[in-house]
Order: structure tokens, then sequence, then C-alpha cells
């Protein structure tokens, strides 16, 4: 049997893990992604999309992917498409870690001396009545659609949410020719007063405020229903979504029929597979998310200093400062190794730049009010169908925490092990018991993280 070695095994091929990769480059590397190309979120597909002449439809920032893509490639790094690490051994050793991974039908272990976890984020999840009805859907999700296969959503279709990723989704999506039927925005527009004392920091990344401004400029032209202020919204179907329904701050309700209806709240960090290694996380309350605690600004883990998080994982900065962040680990990791050197400051004053923005954004989009507080009927944990009435009626029979959820209703234990339903299930008990969210346990991680069949496992090679 033989063991695949690597002395840096990198988790993830976006801006923050191709960074890391190119900077420790003489080192041996070896990248590991789920997807069938590198480019991580914002960059999916990009080579697809070049090949068939629509990189226009996203906008400037994808093309500028489509050349850091091809740096990456060419820089000769073993990189390993449709590699899903399902896992990790060892992580509490300091002397190699394994990340057990997904590939080609079997289950595979790379033992390297230093991992660097760059998964990114996700969408943060969405409860509201009916959003498990087939027809509604997240915005990234149509968003993936649109740049892996050029598909488009089915019409009548609904825009809404909040958040540079919704205006630039709306954006795309009339650059596609497929504008939205009816836009919903579900941003407080008072939140303004809050954000513009942000706006001098904010004012350093100056083309991310006014790329956003035009967005925001535009999002309602050649729009028939554009409707603002949303505080509350309903799916409605009997197998499938049929029509929505809203409600606005001043009272005003609208309803039409919908096939689809795409969402976005904001993005949160990916940070699955550090829970499922233990490594502490903690609740920031500006980004209203989860994130690792580092004791390096090059992102080395707090208790364990061989393994890095970089880019939004470590907390969302955007695509700039995943680079620049990715860049910082990538050297650190290559250095503790006795290879290159640490010149860090371009990579720190991009890092600067790229997220002088976000307390700006901060401010002015914290999580949508439309999902605060979700009625007792509405289901929260999807993969085993348990209701936020049920959670809170758990909360006053004794559980105090999301492991304990876990024992009660099995809240967390279904195929997406906490992704959709962790963080509402803390926001719940905090608001049933009045504890600080800080002071509840973060929900643990079982691996594999994700879901693989018994006959895949059994390809496994024991150590
Ligand atoms: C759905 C979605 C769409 C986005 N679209 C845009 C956009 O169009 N424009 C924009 O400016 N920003 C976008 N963002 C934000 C964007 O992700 C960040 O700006 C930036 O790309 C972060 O870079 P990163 O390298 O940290 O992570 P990412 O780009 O997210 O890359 C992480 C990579 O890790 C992979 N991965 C995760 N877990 C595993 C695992 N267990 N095993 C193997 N691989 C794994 C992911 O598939 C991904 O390829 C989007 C975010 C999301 C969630």
């Amino acid at each position: 049997m033989t063991i695949d070695n690597a002395d840096i095994a990198i988790v993830g091929a976006g801006p923050a893990g191709m960074a890391a990769a190119i900077e420790a480059k003489s080192s041996k590397v070896v990248v590991l992604d789920d997807q069938a190309m590198p480019g991580g979120q914002i960059w999916r597909s990009v080579e697809d999309v070049a090949a068939r002449n629509d990189l226009h439809i996203f906008g400037k920032d994808y093309y500028r992917g489509l050349r850091f893509v091809q740096q990456f490639r060419a820089s000769g790094i073993q990189y390993r498409q449709r590699a899903r690490v399902i896992g990790i051994e060892d992580w509490d050793t300091g002397s190699g870690s394994d990340l057990i991974y997904l590939h080609d039908g079997k289950v595979k272990r790379l033992s390297a001396k230093r991992l660097i976890i760059a998964t990114g984020s996700y969408e943060r999840p969405t409860p509201f009545p009916g959003w498990t009805l087939p027809g509604v859907m997240s915005a990234g999700a149509a968003q993936i659609a649109l740049k892996t296969t050029n598909m488009v959503p089915k019409r009548p279709f609904i825009l809404a949410g909040q958040g540079p990723l919704f205006l630039l989704l709306a954006s795309q999506l009339k650059a596609a020719e497929v504008p939205p039927d009816v836009i919903l925005q579900l941003d407080d527009p008072k939140r303004i007063k809050q954000a513009l004392l942000h706006l001098p920091a904010a004012l350093t990344g100056t083309q991310d405020l006014l790329k956003g401004l035009f967005w925001r400029l535009k999002i309602t032209r050649g729009i028939k229903t554009s409707v603002g202020n949303v505080i509350n919204i309903e799916a409605h179907g009997e197998k499938q979504l049929e029509r929505i329904s809203w409600k606005t701050q001043n009272g005003a309700v609208g309803e039409c029929s919908a096939s689809t209806l795409l969402i976005h709240d904001g993005v949160v960090p990916n940070t699955q597979l550090l829970r499922a290694m233990r490594a502490p996380i903690w609740y920031d309350n500006k980004e209203a998310a989860w994130r690792p605690s580092l004791a390096s600004i090059a992102g080395q883990m707090s208790d364990r200093p061989w393994i890095y998080a970089a880019g939004d994982v470590s907390g969302i900065g955007g695509w700039r400062a995943a680079i620049a962040m990715g860049a910082l680990a990538g050297a650190s990791a290559n250095y503790t190794l006795g290879n290159g050197s640490i010149t860090n400051s371009e990579e720190m004053r991009s890092l600067g730049r790229g997220k002088a923005i976000r307390p700006f954004l901060n401010a002015l989009y914290p999580p949508a009010r439309a999902f605060h507080k979700p009625a007792n009927s509405t289901i929260i944990c999807r993969c085993e169908e348990i209701s936020a009435g049920e959670i809170r009626k758990a909360v006053r029979e004794g559980a105090q925490g999301p492991n304990q959820m876990k024992a009660f209703l099995r809240c967390g234990m279904g195929p997406c092990q906490g992704r959709m339903c962790a963080d509402k299930t803390v926001e719940l008990i905090t608001e049933s018991n009045g504890a600080a969210i800080n002071e509840v346990l973060p929900m643990r991680v079982r691996m594999p993280i994700s879901p693989v069949t018994l006959g895949e496992m059994t390809t496994l090679d024991k150590k």
C-alpha cells in the first residue's frame, strides 16, 4: 500500500487556495477541490465560460479570474479536481495530518506536514415558511447553474434578498438577458446611517464601493415589479412553488405567482472541516457568523499552528482579501518547512484594501429581518424536518446547546451535517434562554462531513 504524501495540502482551489499554492510551490504542494475546474465560487467554471464566449455576463472581476486560473495551471502544482475532502485524521498530533477525500468513486488518503483550509463560504441559510418547496433555491445556486451549464431560472421568477452578491446576481441575470420578473429587496434603508460611520475606512476600497453603488442604482431598471423594505416573505404551493407573498415595513402586502424564487442573505464562512477537527471557532457579532480563532495574520490556527485557514473560511473578505490571505498562509507554511522567505508587506497592504469595505457592508446588511424569529411552524433542520417550534420546546425541556439538540431531536444530524440549521439552532436557543451566542458551544460536525457510500468507504486504505 502506498501512502500519498505532500509537504503542504490545500483544501480549496478558489482565490485563497490557488494563491497559497503559487506562493508555496517550492515545497511539494497538492491542492484538492470538489469542483470540476479551479476558480472557487467567484471564478467557477471560468475556463468553460471563456470557451463559450460568455465572460461579459459575469463582469470584469471574472475576466481577472481567467488570468489567475491560467497562472495557477501554468505553475505545475499538483491539483486534483472533483476531490471532496470528507474528513481529517491526526489533526492533533503536530507531526502531520491526513486528509480523507472522495475522488473517482474511491475514498483516498493524503498525508501532509502542513494543511491550508481554504474552503470559502456558503450562503447564509434563510428559513421562512415554504423555503423547502421545490422551486425555492438560493441565488448562489442559480448563479452556479448559469456559470456551469448556462441554465436560467424557470419563469415567472423572483429574486429576493440583500447584499453585494444579491446586487451582483441581479446585474448578471440582466446581462444574460434573463432579468427577474420581480425583485424583492430585504434590506433596511434605515441602516445607511450606521453604515455611513464606516464610510471613511471603506473609501480605501473605492472601486468596490463604486461597483456596489452602480449595481444598486441599476437594480430596478427594466424590472416590472420591484419592492423595497420587505420584512416578511412566504412561499406557497402544494407539491412545488406556485405563489409567493410578502409584507413591507410600512404594512403593504403583495403576492404573485412564481415558478422559481431565488433567495440571498449574505455568505458565512464554511467552517465544516474546522469544526470536524474541533478547531476553536467563535461567533463574530459584527459579521453575524462563526469564524475560526486564528493566532496570526497568516491564518495559523490558534491551537494548531501547522494548520492554516485562509480566505473567506477565516472571515468574509471577498476575492482580493482571499488572495492576500492565501499568499500569506502559503508563504508562512512554506517557510516553516525551511523553504522560501516571508516578505509580507504587499500582501498585508492588499489584505487591508480588500477588507476595508467589510465594516461598512456588515453595518448595511446585517441578517435580513425576514428570517428573524421564524414562526414555530417553519422548518429549520431540512434533513430531519425539525421546526422552530420543536427546537424552542426542546430548549424549555433542557437542551442548552446545539449538541444536546442532536440528542433531543436529531437536529443537525442529517446529510448536510448542520450546514443549513446549525447557526439558526444556536440563535433559537439564545432567543429562548437569553444566553449570549458565545456562551453556547457551536454545533459539532462529525466526519464524514458530507455523504459517502459504504462501498466508497471500503476503498480507504488503513495507515
Ligand atoms: C455561492 C457563492 C457565489 C459567489 N459568487 C461570487 C461572485 O460572483 N463574485 C464575487 O465577487 N464573490 C462571489 N462570492 C464570494 C466569493 O466566494 C469570495 O469573494 C472569494 O471567492 C472567496 O475565495 P476563497 O478562495 O476564500 O473561497 P472560494 O472561492 O469559495 O473557494 C473555496 C473552494 O473550496 C472548495 N471546497 C469547499 N469545501 C471543500 C471540501 N470539503 N473538499 C474539497 N473542496 C472544497 C469549493 O468548492 C471552492 O472551490 C460567492 C460566494 C458564494 C458562496
